[in-house]
């Protein structure tokens, strides 16, 4: 059986966490999302959330050594075993390269179909979804306070628990972000387009438009 990677590129709020959660479900493969597991670690009160915390912050990128061992672990997990769902790594070329070299060791003798998704949509539209952007302090679902409400303020629809805003979804953090996605992370379009594993998605429409679009490309 062919193993499926499929990994997801785009800038803050382009939908990626929205679409790739919905994915996993469909696939019934891991979704291993970078962010969420940085803000994990913070919550738990680890070493790596203390030093990731001041990063994430400032709209910058947590130090390769973290992130790089967080998703490595990740990987080896015996779920991740037939395909993941990569969201939020690598972020950098830097990043690629030891994805490159990662998954070399950890798919030795695999047949491996890996593709990287790039979330296609105009900037303009970014900084009003973050700024309005809420989510379940329980299951993590995402919502928006003007396009996908919750039926109930500040309730998650699927679990009944409160929802939260992320301290990074100010207005002065996520300017930091693009900076930082448009310098560090853009750069990978051209990098996977050149080894021939870049789809381009138009993540521009509503949820369930570009749901489809997906699972034409994925499946
Ligand atoms: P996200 O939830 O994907 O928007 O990520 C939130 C923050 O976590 C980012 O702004 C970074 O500070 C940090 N982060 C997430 N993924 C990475 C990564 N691959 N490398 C470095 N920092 C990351």
């Amino acid at each position: 059986m062919t193993k499926k990677e499929l990994v997801f590129l785009g800038p803050p709020a382009s939908g990626k966490g929205t679409q790739t959660s919905r994915l996993s479900k469909e696939l019934n493969f891991p979704h291993v999302d970078t962010g969420s597991l940085l803000r994990k670690a913070i919550a738990d009160g680890t070493e790596d959330g203390k030093t990731a915390k001041s990063y994430i912050e400032k709209g910058a990128l947590v130090p390769v050594e973290i992130v790089a061992s967080i998703i490595k672990t990740r990987l080896k997990e015996q779920d991740c075993a037939n395909g993941f769902i990569l969201d939020g790594f690598p972020r950098s070329t830097e990043q690629a390269e030891m994805l490159e070299k990662m998954l070399e060791e950890i798919d030795a003798g695999k047949e491996v179909d890996f593709k990287v998704i790039y979330f296609d949509i105009p900037q303009d539209l970014l900084l009003n979804r973050i700024i309005y952007r809420r989510s379940c302090s329980k299951c993590g679902k995402i919502y928006n306070l003007q396009s996908l409400k919750p039926q109930k303020d500040g309730v998650c629809d699927d679990c009944g628990s409160e929802l939260t805003q992320r301290k990074d979804d100010t207005e002065e953090i996520a300017k930091s972000r693009f900076e930082t996605y448009f310098k560090e992370t853009a750069p990978l379009i051209d990098f996977y387009d050149k080894k021939g594993s870049l789809v381009k998605l138009d993540a521009n429409g509503d949820v369930n438009e570009v749901w489809e679009r997906l699972l034409a490309v994925v499946k």
